[in-house]
């Protein structure tokens, strides 16, 4: 029988879970019971979490800053960013596609075409 109490609770197993997924410094001490307020809404959010679980707004402003601004990009693209978000997903898939990347092993330039070309 163990001589000395010892209590786990939930910040415990949350924060080992965050550590062994690598999500969290092992050495980072902030805890979810610990709260602060969101500069957006005012809603108390724990110190362990970058964004605000009422409004979404992150509580570093240097993350805000940088959400602002791609928030703003993709205003001035408008309909424009979803063309291009798709066009990179078919491209991605395209890459990753087994017949695509055996049919660009087929066409590399041989030796000799390359050595023509210096
Ligand atoms: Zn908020």
């Amino acid at each position: 029988m163990p001589s000395r109490y010892c209590h786990v609770d939930v910040d415990d197993v949350a924060i080992a879970v965050e550590v062994a997924q690598g999500l969290r410094d092992p050495e980072d001490t902030s805890s979810f019971s610990e709260t602060v307020d969101c500069p957006n809404c005012e809603h108390p959010v724990p110190l362990a979490v970058r964004f605000c679980g009422s409004c979404g707004h992150a509580l570093d402003v240097s993350d805000q800053s940088e959400i602002d601004f791609l928030k703003k990009k993709l205003d001035e693209l408008g309909e424009d960013a979803l063309t291009m978000w798709q066009a990179g997903q078919d491209a991605l898939t395209l890459v990753n596609n087994p017949s695509f990347r055996a049919f660009m092993e087929t066409i590399k330039m041989s030796p000799e075409a390359k050595a023509e070309l210096g």
